[in-house]
This record gives structure tokens, C-alpha cells and sequence, in this order.
């Protein structure tokens, strides 16, 4: 990007009332067979367009054809049972039923490509996809084939590498991975969870991001925060590796988060999507605040390093909260961007 401080979002933004129940995670689709097809590529055009209007820069799906960031992947793969469900505790936070691992995992075809060359051909501006890390994805899961989450994790990442190939073809930009789960199992992350993100990035020549947050504003998230205490340290155990790692670009939760700032300078030298939006609200930010967390982010992040983007994804929120939160992150950028160019 030559352009500073160029505007993301960390991926998902609300989907139209009429192709699924807003506010809810894991919403049915109202639609069904073509209807649906059609009704996912309309809701990818009224999504980019609120992105258009809004300025943001660097420009996504919203995520629009997937009713999970998680789920609709492994949906699409091999040797996942989605009818023999098992109860696990997510990422040690809340309990879900979810899908079980029988046999191993493959990718028959391609999930995303299609979506990813739709968007391509709606858009000149730089284009970013989002898929699961393969830590975040094995979290999610039950297995009974592997009996082992660091091999689950290997093949995971062999598969999203053919994924994020296939997507660099059809002209995508940044890949990024979503890891919520390097947020929590860290001596996993350190042993083999970065290793294993290094492996699906392999031979890409387009950007590469990872996406670690404190989650969506569902209840469970915003209660697991109430017990981190004062400091949100948990990046301290992931920032030196990652700061070593091949990945290009570091999407992170700053704004009404209790992280210490002073922890992006662990990895110095990195793109940093610096989270500028709180997901778990409904108050619009004032283009002052989103300016003032930019700022603050400014002291250990280089400014042509510097991308100004949401905390996380903004799926649960209402339309016009997202829309209006999409404004104020641009508005904030280009107060600084001003400073900076001065
Ligand atoms: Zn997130």
C-alpha cells in the first residue's frame, strides 16, 4: 500500500435481514438452493459498497457467503462428521456441540475461490480474505481420527495452504488468518501453532496476516474478559515468536482493550492492523478516539506500518452501529494521516 495508514476491517460485517437473522452467530440462511447463491453475491455487493462509502482502503467480503468463520471451512472438507456431534469446552471458554473428526481430512475442492474471484471483479481497491488458522479451526472441533491436536493442526494447514493458493490466483491481496485461539494456548502457539500457520503460508507471494483478538461481543467473550484482570497480557507470549515468523502482518485488539500498549513493540518491524473499533459495543467512536488509539499505537509501530482497523469482526452488531463504526474508523485514519503528512 502506498497510501498511510490504510483502513481495514478485521473481516465480517452484518448480513442483510433478508438472507439471514441479524445479530446472531451461526444465523440459517432464509434463502435456499439459487435464491441463496444469488442472495450471498447481493449481500457481497451492499457489504463492499458500505465499505466503498465508508473510504475503507484495504476491502473484504464482510464475509457475506459464511455463516461462521470457522465452521462453514470444515463444512467444505473431508473426514468431518457434522451429524455426530461432541460437547467441548471453546478455547477453555464456554461449551459448544460441535462437529466430530472420523477420518482424515481433505479438501475435495475449493471453499472460498469462487466468492474470492466474485469480489475481485466488484473491485479495483486491494482485497483481503479471511480463512481460520488451523489452531482455531482443531478448537472448534472434536477428534477421533488423530487423537492429536498438533497433527490435526498440520493437516489443517497443508489444506488452507492449498486454499490460500488458490485465492492468491484469483487476485486477493492479504490472506489472513484468524487465531483467537493464539490467545489462549500458549505453549502450544509456541511449539507448534506459528510452525503450523508458517506451513499454510508456504511459497504465497500475495500478504499474509493473522488475526488475534479477544473475540466477538457475544456474552461469553465479554465475560471470559471480565476475569483477565487489569493487564490483557496475553500477547506477551505470542509477540516474540510471531515477531521471528514468515507472516507479514499482525491484526491485533487495541481500543477499550486492557492490552498494554507498549506490547507492540515486541514485534517491531511487523504491519500491525492496530484495532482501533470496539466490537462489543454499541457506541459509535468518535473520529478523535479512533485518532487517539493511532496515535498511541504510533509510539511502537512505524507509521508506513501502521493499519488502522477494527478490533474484530462485526457481524453480531446491527447494521447501522457497523456502518457508522465503518466511518469513524476512516474519519480517525484521516486525522492522522493529515498529522503525518504535515
Ligand atoms: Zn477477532
Amino acid at each position: 500500500m502506498k497510501k498511510l495508514l490504510p483502513t481495514s476491517t478485521s473481516g465480517s460485517l452484518p448480513k442483510p435481514s433478508w438472507l439471514a437473522q441479524p445479530e446472531t452467530l451461526w444465523s440459517p440462511w432464509k434463502l435456499q438452493d439459487d435464491e441463496l447463491v444469488q442472495g450471498k453475491q447481493d449481500a457481497l455487493r451492499v457489504s463492499l459498497q458500505e465499505q466503498h462509502r465508508a473510504g475503507i482502503d484495504i476491502v473484504s467480503d464482510g464475509e457475506q457467503t459464511r455463516q461462521h468463520f470457522v465452521t462453514t471451512f470444515i463444512e467444505h472438507l473431508d473426514g468431518v462428521d457434522f451429524e455426530n456431534r461432541k460437547t467441548v469446552k471453546i478455547r477453555n471458554r464456554y461449551d459448544a456441540s460441535v462437529p466430530t473428526v472420523v477420518g482424515p481430512v481433505a479438501r475435495r475442492k475449493p471453499v472460498f475461490v469462487e466468492d474470492a474471484k466474485f469480489l475481485r471483479q466488484q473491485t479495483d481497491q486491494p482485497i483481503k480474505w479471511a480463512l481460520p488458522g488451523p489452531m482455531t479451526m482443531i478448537d472448534t472441533l472434536y477428534d477421533a481420527h488423530y487423537q492429536s491436536r498438533e497433527k490435526l493442526a498440520w493437516e489443517f494447514a497443508k489444506i488452507l495452504n492449498q486454499e490460500a493458493k488458490e485465492l492468491e490466483a484469483a487476485g486477493v491481496d492479504i490472506i489472513q488468518f484468524d487465531e483467537p485461539a493464539f490467545n489462549v494456548f500458549f505453549d502450544d502457539v509456541n511449539d507448534w501453532g506459528i510452525a503450523c500457520l508458517e506451513r499454510a503460508i508456504e511459497g504465497l507471494k500475495c500478504e499474509t496476516a493473522v488475526h488475534i483478538c479477544y473475540g466477538y461481543g457475544i456474552k461469553a467473550n465479554t465475560d471470559w474478559k471480565k476475569t483477565l484482570g487489569t493487564e490483557w497480557r496475553q500477547y506477551e507470549e505470542v509477540f516474540p515468536k510471531l515477531q521471528q515468523s514468515n507472516i507479514d502482518i499482525i491484526s491485533l485488539e487495541c481500543h477499550n482493550s486492557r492490552v498494554p500498549i507498549e506490547l507492540l513493540e515486541l514485534i517491531r518491524g511487523k504491519k500491525v492492523m492496530v484495532g482501533a473499533i470496539d466490537v462489543a459495543n454499541h457506541e459509535i467512536e468518535t473520529p478523535e478516539e479512533v485518532a487517539n488509539t493511532l496515535r498511541t499505537a504510533l509510539k511502537f509501530v512505524d507509521a508506513e506500518n501502521l493499519y488502522p482497523c477494527t478490533n474484530c469482526g462485526m457481524a453480531p452488531l446491527p447494521r447501522d452501529v457497523a456502518s457508522a463504526k465503518l466511518s469513524a474508523l476512516s474519519a480517525g485514519a484521516a486525522i492522522v494521516r493529515k498529522e503525518l503528512e504535515a
